[in-house]
């Protein structure tokens, strides 16, 4: 559906997002939950957005969703980054087509009473070149699991944590594992370079039972493939297009008193636009896997660039932690690291490392 006119989110809902930048710099700089964000999330219904309705929800998906997110990414990536990780883990649920499972927790995740999140990178994009380190070991109607998942975004926050491990077999599998399992050992958090709100950090498991029904999907080759997307799907874009877009705001207000300005700040502007109305235009339908790392690179090198200028036009000021333009620069190098395919990666670098007038 190319061309198609995004959905414009209401005054009022921008307004209540807006609020979130007040608590943007303790969520970005503080080793501890984001609270007031979170409560600030749940009470203008973002706990909802992406459950569907039979769980109490209100089932948004294609641009209604990324319009949220992005708009979220923008007043403050911290909250919105948990949020994506508890809903990647709401759609791990959903996809497995286990109504108990989602009948027990989805509607908890939406009152607030409980959270999820995903520990899955170890089946794609983490430590792919050792031996797996979380394995699963079947028992009967058990699968033993141990070893350490090495990322998991707001762990110690979480009461439920889908995870990846691999099998004797060399197959994967998906599971929920309940956080108070005996086994489980959540660490400290990781010191991290931006975000630190978002309580990232490793979970160990030392012969965690993890019963049969517990899990979502395998033994299989790839358990994670999916027709919604996942590993550098849309919704990591997404964040990165929030987050230029603050970046192009900021750029285009110093514009209306700093004349010079302008014109770069108007390439920006109009190259954030593009991409974005490119992963509108996507989201309508089943995204390709090459379209979503194409768009995901070259998100990866726009937020780059505009927080940078964004950084340069605010000078010194700027790099000073009350200034928002040090933040949203440390953020997005962020997408760097993120959920990043090798394809993703390689497109980025062969980006980054283009020859240019430096050279010349
Ligand atoms: C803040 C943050 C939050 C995250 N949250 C989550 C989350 O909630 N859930 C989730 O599933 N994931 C999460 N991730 C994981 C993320 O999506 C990536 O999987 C992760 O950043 C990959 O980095 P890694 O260091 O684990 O990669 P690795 O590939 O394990 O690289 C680690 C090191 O190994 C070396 N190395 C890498 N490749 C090779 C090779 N081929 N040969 C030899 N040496 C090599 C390099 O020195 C590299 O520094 C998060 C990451 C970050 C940074």
């Amino acid at each position: 559906m190319m061309g198609r006119e995004m959905s414009v989110l209401s005054q009022e809902i921008l307004a209540d997002l807006a609020r979130h930048a007040r608590h943007a710099r303790h969520a970005d700089e503080s080793p501890v939950w984001p609270g007031a964000s979170w409560a600030a999330l749940q009470k203008l219904g973002g706990l909802r957005w992406s459950i569907p309705q039979t769980y109490g929800g209100e089932g948004l998906s294609g641009v209604d969703l990324l319009e949220r997110y992005e708009a979220l990414a923008g007043e403050c990536l911290t909250t919105c980054f948990l949020l994506s990780q508890r809903d990647a883990a709401c759609r791990r649920l959903i996809d497995s087509g286990k109504d108990s499972l989602c009948s027990e927790i989805l509607p908890q995740l939406v009152i607030g009473k409980r959270f999820a999140t995903v520990g899955l990178a170890q089946l794609t994009t983490s430590h792919q070149h050792t031996e797996p380190p979380v394995t699963a070991r079947q028992d009967g109607d058990v699968f033993i699991i141990d070893g350490v998942i090495p990322w998991v975004t707001g762990a110690a926050r979480a009461d439920h944590i889908v995870m990846g491990a691999v099998t004797d077999a060399g197959k994967q599998i998906l599971g929920v594992m309940g956080a108070n399992l005996p086994g489980v050992i959540v660490e400290e958090p990781l010191q991290l370079m931006a975000m630190d709100g978002s309580l990232t950090g490793p979970v160990r498991c030392k012969g965690v039972r993890l019963p049969r029904s517990q899990i979502l999907a395998g033994p299989a080759d790839h358990v994670l493939a999916s027709k919604r997307g996942g590993t550098g799907g849309l919704e990591t874009s997404c964040l990165a297009i929030g987050l230029t877009g603050a970046a192009v705001r900021h750029l285009l207000q110093e514009a209306k008193d700093r004349p010079q300005l302008a014109d770069d700040a108007t390439r920006l502007e109009m190259a954030h636009r593009t991409l974005r109305q490119e992963m509108l235009d996507l989201s309508a339908a089943p995204v390709p896997p090459d379209a979503a790392q194409s768009l995901r690179a070259r998100a990866n090198t726009l937020v780059l660039r505009a927080t940078q200028a964004a950084l340069a036009v605010s000078k010194g000021a700027g790099f000073v932690r009350d200034h928002p333009a040090q933040r949203w620069a440390r953020q997005a190098l962020f997408f760097l690291v993120w959920s990043c395919p090798w394809q993703v990666t390689a497109a980025t670098m062969a980006r980054l490392s283009i020859e240019d007038s430096v050279c010349s």
